[in-house]
């Protein structure tokens, strides 16, 4: 504990802090000092409960003993090893626990396997598997991305040009790609339980830029199948099933990404298994070691993976790769992470606890400023209408008065997000909804 002594308020002139306005930033952070199961502890010895699973990651809960054992293990036994034309065995080991989990169901698994460092790291090689992959097949023309407005795919070059949050973007130069429209429509789907029942159409939206640019320059599809960092958005009823029939009659690939909804989030092992829709790429990280040790997945098709291997004679596959792909570490911290998701079922158990969530989530409707409330698997959300001339003020205070009553929520622009470990029960679910609630009511 020695490191936490030091100062419970940190100079700020040195971490320069991630997603953070550091030029306005002047207050004394939050410090989280440890954790266990569902609580963190903070710097001043207050609990507080962990209602977004760290940043979406934690899913068995903090402090997993085994992981930890595992890590130290692999620490001890061989800290690092290269990947490229050699390897390890736990890297392959783990590709072959995940590819018996790997999204598509039985008979379609997407089970091969690419290991990167993190979300952003697994958006980008999706996004070049795909290129690459059109390019072997004889589509070379096809290297346009399609994203969409309010997506969240990570904030490499990649991940930005597909993303449509648009302080992501500006300022720097993207790679050719475009944005169908979001589909949050709370005039139509407020207070909706589960999928929305309006806005399927707005799958069609892909229709319009395959005539605006032409199949033959569009490589692949990229969606949150429920975006998290926007706000959590949820697809429209049959809205994915289009978006895979459309794809599919232009020759585009379709990629999930699943960085928020892989590892049970939706009471499923990944939305893919949830929805039924199986696309060609899906991209993973955060769960796949419950936060502990940074690590990313891209899980490929076979369609997707032969094209690639049986291209023309000569022509490089993928040169693509990175110095932690496979990482024994973290490929020890995601074995034992499955083998709790496997015995404790917290891959399915989200399917058990989905309606006591929705149920709780809504007993908020009618509170001070709640202007939707939206809830699939153990996810949650609760916008609220804006301060006037101050967007975001209003959950922000919400956060501050949840934290300081023990509760750990987040916050994006007007709307709070929740999703909690799996491993939660009901006594905690209400006390979520009991500490926002007062929040709520507090709130100016
Ligand atoms: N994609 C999605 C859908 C995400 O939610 C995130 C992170 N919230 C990322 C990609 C990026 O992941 P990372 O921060 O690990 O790079």
């Amino acid at each position: 504990m020695d490191h936490l002594s030091k100062s419970n308020t940190p100079s700020l002139e040195n971490f320069w802090m991630p997603f953070t306005a550091n030029r306005q930033f002047k207050a004394a952070p939050r410090l989280l000092a440890s954790a266990e199961g569902m609580y963190y502890t903070d710097i001043d010895g207050n609990k507080v409960l962990d209602g977004t699973a760290g940043l979406w990651c934690v899913n068995a809960g903090h402090g997993r003993k085994r992981i930890t054992e595992a890590v130290e293990r692999q620490l001890r036994t061989l800290d690092f090893a290269p990947t490229f034309q050699m390897g390890h065995p736990v890297a392959f080991d783990f590709a072959e626990r995940l590819a018996a989990i790997a999204p598509g169901g039985p008979d379609a698994r997407l089970d091969r396997v690419f290991f990167t460092g993190s979300g952003s790291e697994s958006v980008d090689t999706a996004l070049k598997i795909a290129i690459a992959y059109q390019r072997s097949i004889g589509q070379g023309t096809r290297t346009r991305l399609i994203g969409r407005e309010k997506g969240y795919h990570g904030v490499g070059f990649g991940g930005i040009s597909v993303g449509g949050l648009v302080n992501n973007r500006r300022v720097f130069p993207q790679i050719p790609a475009d944005h169908m429209r979001h589909t949050l429509d709370i005039e139509r789907n407020a207070f909706s339980k589960g999928l929305p029942p309006h806005g399927l159409e707005l799958a069609e939206d892909l229709e319009r830029l395959v005539a605006l640019h032409g199949a033959e320059t569009i490589a692949a599809v990229i969606v949150e199948p429920m975006s998290g960092s926007a706000g959590v958005i949820l697809p429209p009823k049959g809205y994915l099933e289009r978006l895979r029939a459309i794809a599919d009659k232009y020759g585009i690939l379709l990629i999930f990404d699943e960085v928020i909804t892989g590892f049970g989030r939706l009471g499923t092992p990944f939305a893919t298994d949830y929805f039924g829709v199986v696309p060609d790429l899906v991209t993973t990280a955060k769960g796949i070691t419950n936060g502990a040790i940074p690590m990313g997945a891209v899980f490929a098709s076979r369609k997707v993976y032969d094209g690639l291997m049986n291209g023309p004679e000569g022509q490089i596959e993928l040169f693509h790769g990175y110095t932690y792909s496979g990482h024994p570490v973290a490929s020890a911290a995601g074995i034992a992470t499955l083998d709790i998701y496997e015995e404790e079922g917290l891959l399915t158990r989200g399917a058990g606890l989905a309606d006591t969530w929705q149920d709780a989530l809504h007993s908020l409707k009618g509170l001070p400023h709640v202007a939707d409330i939206r809830n699939l698997g153990v996810v949650g959300a609760v916008e609220l209408t804006s301060r006037d001339g101050a967007p975001g003020a209003r959950a922000y205070d919400v956060f501050v008065d949840c934290f300081r009553k023990g509760l750990l929520i987040r916050v994006t622009g007007d709307i709070i997000a929740l999703s909690p470990p799996l491993i939660i029960e009901k006594e905690e679910i209400e006390k979520i909804v009991s500490i926002l609630g007062d929040a709520l009511k507090r709130a100016q």
